[in-house]
């Protein structure tokens, strides 16, 4: 919990810090943000991450310093672990043997760590690197804020998902307050694709389709639309949400082919609609809006089967929808 956590910076000098493989916006804006804040507190931090770091969070203070690594080569007195459900999502041998410190906003999160700070109701671990900043009596300086401000962003989907709250408007306006800029962080993000994402897009949206009900959509990615467009890792982000902007959509599943005859699928939905319980049915998981999972098998019949599955789920949510507003 954070009285742990602060004890533990106040007592500690030497840290590392490390986050998921292919990084989103809270695992690389958080682990910086709290790089910043160890390093305003007079400690010695590094941020260590397997593999690239995307494109879209390099502009930010210090991702230039993030360390490529597959084992970390000595002991640190402690290793934050930002947003992983276990110790293998990193990706990085030998965690087990540190002292490492879980911080994470997912309930479904295993305490993993030696330390477990886990706390659901924030919005992303941004804002839980703020609290932590708040509480150890650290300012905000203006690399913390530009950090955690785009692990606010981008897990928000900016400032629109449910887990968006007064809490989360709070922590932004205190970090502007501190020097981020908004405009500037969100343009990395959403103006800085390659075109080979709109290729990618162009040729993934023409397998877009719905059920019979119309709510249920269903789009797919082969390996060939992937190769054919260039894409790299990252050009396909928020495609799965597109199915979602029409008006009577209420839960989508996006398979990506990534060997023949296997699939990796995201699904998403509206409102109450537990996709993450549809997910855990597969052996995957998630959030009650956005989940994934691993599959395998003829595609058309996977395809299928996830539809009817979202459908089910999608029933009563429906039904309340029919009563309150009509869905057209
Ligand atoms: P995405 O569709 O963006 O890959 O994942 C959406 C959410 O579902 C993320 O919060 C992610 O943690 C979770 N998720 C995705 N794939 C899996 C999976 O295979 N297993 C579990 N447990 N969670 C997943
Ligand atoms: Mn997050």
């Amino acid at each position: 919990m954070l009285s742990q956590v602060v004890e533990l910076i106040e007592k500690k000098s030497d840290f590392a810090i490390t986050t998921h493989i292919k990084p989103d916006g809270d695992g690389v804006g958080s682990s910086l943000g709290l790089c910043w804040l160890l390093r305003s507190l007079g400690k010695s931090a590094e941020v260590v991450v397997h593999g690239e770091v995307p494109l879209s969070y390099r502009s930010l203070p210090g991702a230039n310093e993030i360390r490529d690594a597959k084992v970390l080569d000595k002991q640190y007195d402690a290793v934050f672990v930002i947003e992983c459900s276990d110790l293998d999502r990193p990706g990085i041998e030998g965690l087990e043997k540190q002292f490492t410190v879980n911080i994470d906003h997912h309930a479904t999160s295993e305490h993993f760590g030696t330390i477990n700070w886990i706390d659901s109701t924030a919005s992303a671990v941004g804002e839980m690197i703020y609290n932590l900043c708040k509480a150890i009596g650290g300012r905000i300086t203006k690399e913390i804020a530009e950090c955690v401000y785009m692990a606010l962003v981008t897990d928000t989907g900016s400032f629109h998902f449910s887990n968006t709250s007064e809490r989360t408007f709070k922590v932004a306006s205190e970090l502007i307050k501190a020097g981020a800029k908004p405009a500037r962080i969100s343009e990395a993000v959403y103006n800085n694709y390659p075109w080979s994402r709109i290729e990618l897009m162009r040729q993934v949206l023409a397998t877009v389709k719905r059920d019979e009900s119309g709510h249920i959509a269903a789009m797919r990615q082969t390996l060939a639309m992937k190769e054919q467009a260039g894409a790299v890792d990252g050009d396909n982000n928020g495609f799965v949400n597109i199915p979602l902007t029409a008006r009577e959509v209420v839960a989508a599943v996006y398979m990506r082919e990534v060997a023949p005859g296997r699939y990796r699928a995201s699904l998403r939905s509206k409102g109450s609609i537990n996709v993450a319980k549809v997910a855990e049915r597969f052996g995957g998981g998630g959030h009650r809006n956005a989940a994934g999972l691993s599959i395998e098998g003829d595609w058309d019949e996977k395809e299928a089967e996830l539809m009817r599955a979202l459908r089910e789920a999608a029933t009563e949510e429906l039904d309340h929808l029919r009563e309150t507003a009509p869905i057209q």
